[in-house]
């Protein structure tokens, strides 16, 4: 059998190249991408004024950008009163080592984790499986893909590119069960699974979908009461969550749960939304003793400060730029190497791992702009795209073949004249370079697209022609 190719950024024309003929994988992504789709559209419709929503979604995280100081010292101050601890971390090295001493000090036989991209992004289970800690992912999708040893495919559903009969054949082999494909009896042995673990774990971490800078307020969102679990019944629970979650109050929160479940997973709300504000006091019953909050900064400030980038920050990790992508529909999350996938994923990455890893990135959309359409909070994301693309090639990291290229088109295009001429030229000799496709074979995209061959009559040639027709 042959090594799979890491899902590394650097990789992306390989992981392309495997994925973008494979039918039952692409046919799966489809599938689940358009529900998603079609269940947003169903359940926006019950606002007339959904655009004013966006809008107001945008106002509210570009006000909390603007001051993040501000709001990360109230909610430092807020969660401190009510019991919590909190960490800042500045990079995934320092958030890995913090969650890694309070887990250590704490012992216990196994971690239970809920889905948190924020984990992901510092590669925390790996980081503490390889410490010799056992880290159970609790989240179904999660639980799937730990299973088959692969990060997640999607920021909402992380098994989102696996048939019902891939996951049976999965669990048959990895859990030593029965086949089925059934979802409900999959389920359920995942859930007795999970339940024993549940009840062994002395610590629980969790990400964070949004912190209520006035009361310290951690607020999680999910389907399926694990995360209840996960942070309610071991004595210590440790959050974490980039510094960009914050919300000013409980009354904006309502807004965000409204956008956030429509455009993720087409829900008027998600059916368990669990509110933390500090551990559990001493005449209550349930909940733990210790509440951790450990803060990732992590390239953010960087985000914060450079105006081309600030407002990913505002993105509340819906996962609907990903669902209505053409790209992202056609090679799926790992086609793009990076735990942040789609046009989302194709910005934040290079700021997490660095521009050299992940200048391709930037370059795999059509800038359609379907993305900027339905985010729920209006962010921009082809023209930021497109400011990437403009970024790297700037800066010197693209191929010096196409740079040249690049420079002589814009020389010719400036002078009509040299336009006109070099059109002329084109019509004359590209046939002979046509490619099996119609297209022209040009030397810097050989094997990747071809560019249209030239029509056979320019635009100025054309319009000669309509005119001296009417
Ligand atoms: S960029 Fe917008 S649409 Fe994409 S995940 Fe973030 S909030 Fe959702």
């Amino acid at each position: 059998m042959s090594t799979p190719t890491p899902i590394v950024p650097e990789h992306f024309k390989q992981l392309v190249g495997e994925r973008i003929h494979d039918d039952a994988l692409r046919g799966n992504i489809r599938r689940a991408t358009r529900t998603s789709l079609e269940k947003r559209l169903a359940v926006i419709s019950d606002y007339d004024d959904w655009e004013e929503l966006r809008s107001l979604g945008y106002d509210i995280k570009r006000h909390v950008i603007d001051h993040l100081p501000y709001y990360l010292k109230k909610f430092e101050h807020a969660a401190a009163a009510a019991g919590a601890v909190v960490h800042f971390a500045t990079d995934a090295a320092e958030a890995r080592e913090i969650v890694h001493g309070l887990a250590v000090q704490r012992g216990g036989p196994v971690i239970v984790k809920s889905k948190s991209m924020t984990t992901e992004e510092i590669g925390l289970t790996h980081a503490l499986e390889d410490a010799g800690i056992r880290t159970v992912e609790t989240d179904l999708g999660e639980y799937i893909v730990q299973l088959a040893k692969e990060p997640p495919s999607h920021i909402t559903a992380p098994a989102l590119h696996k048939s019902r009969g891939e996951i049976g054949r999965l669990f048959a082999d990895t859990l030593g069960i029965e086949y089925t494909d059934d979802p409900e009896e999959l389920t359920a042995i995942a859930r007795r699974l999970l339940r024993e673990d549940f009840l062994a774990a002395d610590v629980g971490i969790s990400g964070v979908n949004f912190a209520i800078a006035e009361s310290g307020t951690l607020c999680i969102v999910e389907n399926e009461g694990n995360v209840r679990l996960s942070t309610g019944l071991p004595k210590t629970h440790i959050a974490v969550m980039g510094m960009e979650k914050l919300l000013p109050d409980m009354e904006s929160l309502g807004l965000f749960l409204n956008l956030l479940g429509r455009s993720a997973t087409g829900q008027r709300l998600t059916c368990y939304t669990s509110l933390i504000t500090g551990p559990r006091r001493p005449h209550e019953r349930d909940g733990p003793d210790e509440v951790h909050i450990v803060i990732l900064d992590n390239g953010r400030s960087r985000m914060m400060r450079d105006p081309h980038l600030r407002e990913a920050l505002f993105c509340i990790r819906c996962g609907a730029c990903m669902n209505v992508c053409p790209v992202y529909q056609s090679i799926g999350g790992h086609g793009y190497g990076s735990v942040y996938s789609g046009p989302i994923g194709s910005i934040i990455t290079p700021v997490f791992y660095g521009e050299k890893r992940s200048r391709a990135l930037p370059f795999a959309s059509s800038l359609c702009g379907a993305c900027a359409e339905i985010c729920p909070v209006k962010i921009d994301i082809h023209h930021h795209l497109l400011w990437w693309r403009k970024s790297m090639v700037g800066s010197g990291d693209a191929p010096r073949s196409e740079r040249l290229m690049m420079r002589i088109f814009l020389a010719v295009s400036r002078r009509p004249a040299l336009f006109d001429l070099a059109g002329r030229i084109a019509r004359l000799f590209t046939p002979l370079f046509r490619d099996g496709d119609g297209g022209i074979s040009v030397p810097v995209w050989r094997g990747s697209r071809s560019f249209p061959a030239p029509p056979k009559k320019s635009f100025k040639q054309l319009w000669r022609h309509h005119e001296q027709r009417s």
